[in-house]
Formats: structure tokens, C-alpha cells, sequence
């Protein structure tokens, strides 16, 4: 676990497996030791030009601020002593002297005993005087002076010099990122330019040739390079300079010219994907050829991200971050953000932690620390932690959750009910307003539209009808939606219902069949006429659905113990039956009426699915839950998801 990776292989060129899998710690550590201490890169700039820089050095006050004694009111400047008898009964009179001190005018006068001299805010107070009267705590008196009814403190409505900032106090902290806060700080003090660490600039290349930049139609089989706009974002995030090159293609040659030209050009190059084992991935071996020391790890015992590499070429960190955008990210924010922010001259990120219960199982792979994405929603006694993911592949996995936990490395699998610590990505949790947990609809965003555009924050969390329900028993949602057949009472969604709940009406999917419109087998017949026809064409292919989804149960019926060609392929979403028979990869399948339309897919109705809600009835009166229920009821609402293609209930 801990041996050092080869030397040798650095000269022969070629580096191609893990050599030596290190544990997360021992990475981080090695890749640090390789790239600290090391000078830090500065520049001056102009304070109007300084916001969001982190400071190099600290600031210390040149001067004090106020630089002078200072009023704090309008008033007169007097010598406390002389008004220790005035009192409501006994006023003391004071005779005024020949000057009034404004802002900014210098006194030249001083304040003699029995005299007192006009003073505006902010004007320094003159020799003798100790103490300033309210304006309206006088009244003119005859000839020139004024009567005093009450006495004064020594010090009263005065700033005395240095008593906000002292000379040579340290202000603020090297590694302070310059706010509007800072910026106040340093004009206070007269400082026009300040030292800040430059950032450090940080070249940003996605591999792959299946990858197209958003903007771009995508073409079969390829897809968006999500880790290029992350990973440029999250450097920019983190006190960098991204400076994004786009996607090279897995070819040697082109990929080894572009990593050297970005070298050349920046302080730090991030690399994302080609780094496992694939014939493909060419990234870690061309590191190989960069400079010395060349790789500190590759593959490291962490999931997601185990591909990881690090290396420093020639003083330079290099970074190959795994493919999978989830990994990428995960990966790039707990090992290489602090690197960068160290390099960017920032203090290390504080990461909030709060304690939750996860009320799932994880399964988890033994030998590896794995880090698990969660949602957080507040149970009956303190928050609840779900796991979000989808597999280190799904993009949403990362960006939807609140933060991660960590699952240990010589465990296998995290029991349900575990109190764990959740690292949070934001500095506070915020709780939901309302939760819903349970079978995802894009009918379900239509409703919660209006919620959010009155400042409730709504959380759904995918998790299929039987979670959503389990969730909605334990009191975790507000609202379970569900689509739940029961085959003995041939009835939706009610036979489920446990004590505490009751029944939310939602609205009708139409399920039916969906092939390629001009398709002669399914083109205008009706669904038993169309399993005929398929089930008499050996070449025809099914896509089905997966065990429990009540839309399985229909395909079994119809197919009546037929077994055609594709049975065995059973993915868990409509989506995913629609985008099988879209690219052709199947003749039919059975999804619903709005996902055939959005897909452009020939569609024969066959029969309505029940989508309501299971909702917790003691979470009834909750605001947020009328607001859900006030939105069910509009028409305008209504109206959207007619025109989405659902039938209210
Ligand atoms: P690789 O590490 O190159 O083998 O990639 C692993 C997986 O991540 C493959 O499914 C890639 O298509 C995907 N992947 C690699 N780079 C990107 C990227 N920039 N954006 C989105 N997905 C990617
Ligand atoms: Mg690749």
C-alpha cells in the first residue's frame, strides 16, 4: 500500500497500470511533499482592481484611524470639569470662542476653562477640550455663549485617535480574499495597492472521442464534455485561473502535443479522462514523457475516483482526473482544491460537517475509502441523510447533493440507521420546505414551479414508490408520489397506503405502446394487434421494464408468456424505453403518452397509470405542503399538465 510507484518506468516511457494502489492520505501526502513549499508568485494591484484577490502579505496599519480625536455630533467641544455642577436647576454657562470647527478644518483655537467652542461631526477637537455637548443639550445663552443643564463625561461623543484602527495593529491576515469589507479597511488606511497572490493559472483538458462541447448538436453515440465547464468553474472557484482547451481526441500524438503546450503556458494542467485501463486511455502515459519527477500516484483506494493520477512534471502539478464527471468532481474537491488553494495563496476551505442519520443500507467496496453523495431533509429527530447517488457517472448525483459522508475503507457496507457525518459543500444546511421523496414525474415539476417562484425551497429526492413510501412511513416527506399497481384488487396506489397516510390524487399517465412512427407492424393497429405482429417477427425486439414497475405487469399481460427477442433488457425508467426505441436498439416498448411525444415516437394507448401522492397527513398543515396542494388545484396548473400531456385525476 505504501510502496513508492517505480522509478524505472518513468525512462522507459510507458507506465500502464497502477502500479501501486495508495490510500487517499498517503496520495495527498506525497503529492504535497512534491509540490511544497515553493515560492509564492505575487503581483500588485490597485484596490479598485483587488476585489476577490487573496492578500500575499499581512496588512499592517500605517496610521490611526481616526487619525485625530474626533467628534461624534454636533455639538460644542468643552472641558468636562467645567460642567461637573450643571444640572436641569443649575445650568453652567460657557462663553463661546471666535471659531467653528468643521469637518476637516484644523482647530486653532484652544478651549480655556469656562469656554467652549462649535464643533461639527467629525471635526478634531481642540486643545483643552476633553468632551463634546449635543447641540441640542443647549441653548444660546446672552453675548456669545451658551447654558449647559446637564454635566458631561470626560470622552463623551469623542473617537479618540487610534480608537478604531491602532498604527502597527495587523488589519488583516495574508490569505484574506478582498470583499467590499476589506477593501474599506485598506482605503481607511490610505493603502492604494496591495499585494495579492497572483492566480495560478490552470489549463483544463477534457480526452475523449466520444465528447462534443455543449453548443454543438451531438452526434450518435457521443456526449457533452460536462467535466471541461466543471472542472474550469470549480478552479475558478477556488482561487485559479482556468483557461479551458478544449477536447482533444484519444490519440497520442495530438494529446501529447496539446498537454505540452498547456504546460508551457500555466502553472498547473488538469487533465480528465483516459487514465483507467482502457486500450483508449493514453493520459497517464503521456505524463510519463512531461518532466521529473513525473507521477506521484496512480490509483488511489478512494471511490469514486480510484483512476486518479498525480504527477509533477518539472515543478508543475499535473492532474488526470477519472472520466465519470461524478468522479472527476468528487476527486478534483477533495485532493487537488487544496493544492490549488494552497498555490492561489488561500487559507484552506473550511468544510462544515453536521451529524445525520442515513436511513438506508450502502452497500460499499471493501478496501476503499467511498465517499457517498446525500440530501439532507429533516426527520422527526434531526436531519436525515439520503444517498443521492446514481453511480459515478451521473452528473446529478454531485450537483444536487448537500455534501458527502464517508463510508470507511475496511468496511462493506454502511447499516441502515447509521449516525454519520456529512461534510457539507454549502457553509450552512438549509432545510427544505418541503420534501417529496419517491417516484420522479415531469408532471411533479410543472406543480412545483409556483413553490419555487415563491422562495419555497422544494427537494425531490428519486427513489422509486416503494422508497418514497418507506420514507413517507417514517415521517422523512412530506409527499410520496407513487404509481403502485395491486394486482389482487387491480387497483392503484390505495392498497399501499399504511396508517398515517392518506391518498393525494395526482393525475393519469396513459401508457401504451411506442415504436418508429411509419413502423407497418404497429402503425395504426391496436395493442393486441401489435404483440401479434411483433411476436410473429422473429427480427422484432422488445425493450422491457423492470421487475416491480407496474408498467412490467402490463407487458406481461399482453405478452402472455411469450418471451420475444429483448425480454431480458429491463431498464427502470420510461425514458429509457423511449430512448431504446428512438436509436433503434429495440422495435417497441412500453413507456408513457408525454415521454413518447417528447421522444417523437408512434404511441398506441393501452391503459392509465395512477400518479398521486402518499402524504403524510401530520405534515399536512405545513405551509409549504398547502402551498403543493393550493398549486394541485389551480388552473393554470391543471392547464400545464393537460398541455404535457397528463390527465388530472
Ligand atoms: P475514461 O476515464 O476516459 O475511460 O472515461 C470514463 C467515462 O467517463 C466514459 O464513459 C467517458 O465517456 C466519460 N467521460 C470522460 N470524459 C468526460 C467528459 N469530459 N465529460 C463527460 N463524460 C466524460
Ligand atoms: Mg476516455
Amino acid at each position: 500500500m505504501t510502496e513508492a510507484p517505480s522509478p524505472n518506468n518513468r525512462d522507459s516511457g510507458e507506465q500502464d497500470q497502477f502500479l501501486t494502489i495508495l490510500s487517499r492520505e498517503e496520495a495527498v501526502r506525497r503529492f504535497e511533499a512534491a509540490l511544497f513549499p515553493r515560492a509564492a508568485v505575487r503581483e500588485q494591484r490597485r484596490l479598485a482592481d483587488a476585489l476577490g484577490g487573496a492578500l500575499a502579505d499581512d496588512v499592517v496599519a500605517p496610521l490611526d484611524v481616526p487619525p485625530f480625536d474626533r467628534s461624534n455630533v454636533d455639538g460644542f467641544a468643552v472641558r468636562s470639569v467645567d460642567l461637573s455642577s450643571a444640572g436641569e436647576g443649575t445650568p453652567v454657562r460657557l462663553v463661546l470662542n471666535d471659531e467653528a470647527i468643521a469637518c476637516g478644518t484644523a482647530p486653532a483655537k484652544a478651549v480655556l476653562p469656562g469656554t467652549a467652542t462649535a464643533i461639527a461631526t467629525g471635526g478634531p477637537l481642540p486643545r483643552g477640550a476633553d468632551a463634546v455637548v449635543m447641540v441640542e443639550h443647549t441653548q444660546p445663552a446672552s453675548g456669545s455663549g451658551i447654558e449647559v443643564r446637564r454635566a458631561v463625561s470626560p470622552g463623551q461623543f469623542v473617537s479618540y485617535a487610534g480608537s478604531d484602527i491602532a498604527r502597527g495593529e495587523t488589519l488583516l491576515r495574508a490569505g484574506t480574499v478582498i470583499g467590499s469589507r476589506e477593501v474599506g479597511i485598506l482605503a481607511a488606511c490610505g493603502i492604494a495597492d496591495v499585494s495579492v497572490a497572483r492566480r495560478p493559472r490552470v489549463a483544463v483538458i477534457s480526452t475523449g472521442d466520444e465528447l462534443v462541447q455543449p453548443g454543438s448538436p451531438l452526434r450518435p453515440a457521443a456526449i457533452y464534455d460536462t467535466n471541461g465547464a466543471i472542472i474550469t468553474a470549480a478552479i475558478d472557484e477556488n482561487g485559479g485561473d482556468a483557461v479551458f482547451l478544449g477536447a482533444v481526441p484519444d490519440d497520442d500524438a495530438q494529446l501529447e502535443a496539446a498537454m505540452r503546450r498547456a504546460l508551457l503556458e500555466s502553472d498547473m494542467l488538469v487533465v480528465s479522462g483516459g487514465t483507467s485501463k482502457g486500450a483508449g486511455d493514453l493520459s497517464h502515459r503521456i505524463v510519463t514523457r512531461l518532466g521529473r519527477p513525473g507521477i506521484i500516484a496512480h490509483g488511489v483506494a478512494l471511490k469514486p475516483g480510484k483512476p486518479l493520477c498525480l504527477a509533477v512534471c518539472d515543478g508543475k502539478p499535473v492532474v488526470i482526473l477519472p472520466g465519470f464527471p461524478t468522479s472527476a468532481m468528487f476527486t478534483f474537491h477533495d485532493m487537488i482544491v487544496p493544492v490549488l488553494r494552497r498555490m492561489a495563496g488561500l487559507p484552506p476551505r473550511a468544510d462544515a460537517k453536521v451529524g445525520a442519520k442515513v436511513p438506508v443500507r450502502i452497500a460499499s467496496e471493501l478496501g476503499r475509502a467511498e465517499f457517498v453523495m446525500v440530501s439532507l431533509v429533516e426527520g422527526r429527530d434531526g436531519l436525515i441523510a439520503y444517498p443521492t447517488g446514481k453511480g459515478s457517472g451521473a452528473i446529478t448525483s454531485f450537483a444536487q447533493a448537500d455534501g458527502f459522508l464517508r463510508v470507511d475503507t475496511l468496511a462493506d457496507h454502511m447499516p441502515a440507521d447509521t449516525a454519520a457525518d456529512v461534510t457539507l459543500f454549502t457553509p450552512h444546511v438549509r432545510a427544505p420546505d418541503i420534501v417529496i421523496i419517491g417516484s420522479h414525474c415531469t408532471g411533479l415539476d410543472l406543480v412545483t414551479t409556483p413553490l419555487a417562484r415563491a422562495g419555497l425551497m422544494v427537494r425531490t429526492i428519486a427513489v422509486g414508490s416503494l422508497g418514497g413510501l418507506a420514507a413517507a412511513r417514517r415521517g422523512e416527506c412530506d409527499l410520496a408520489p407513487i404509481h403502485l399497481f395491486d394486482d389482487k384488487t387491480e387497483t392503484y396506489n390505495t392498497p399501499f397506503l399504511a396508517e398515517g397516510l392518506e391518498l393525494l390524487p395526482g393525475w393519469r399517465r396513459m401508457q401504451g405502446i411506442v415504436f418508429c412512427k411509419g413502423d407497418r407492424r404497429f402503425e395504426g393497429v391496436n395493442a393486441q394487434e401489435a404483440v401479434r405482429a411483433a411476436l410473429a417477427d422473429s427480427a422484432c425486439i422488445i425493450v422491457n421494464r423492470n421487475q416491480g414497475a407496474g408498467t412490467r405487469i402490463l407487458i406481461d399481460r399482453l405478452l402472455a408468456g411469450a418471451r420475444p427477442e429483448g425480454y431480458w433488457n429491463q431498464p427502470r425508467s420510461h425514458n429509457a424505453v423511449a430512448a431504446a426505441v428512438a436509436q433503434r436498439r429495440a422495435d417497441w416498448g412500453m413507456t408513457i403518452a408525454p415521454v413518447a411525444q417528447a421522444y417523437g415516437l408512434g404511441f398506441i394507448p393501452l391503459a392509465e397509470e395512477h400518479y398521486d401522492f402518499a402524504l403524510v397527513t401530520a405534515r399536512k398543515q405545513r405551509p409549504a405542503v398547502q402551498a403543493f396542494l393550493d398549486a394541485l388545484a389551480t388552473e393554470e396548473i391543471r392547464a400545464a399538465l393537460a398541455l404535457a400531456g397528463f390527465r388530472r385525476a
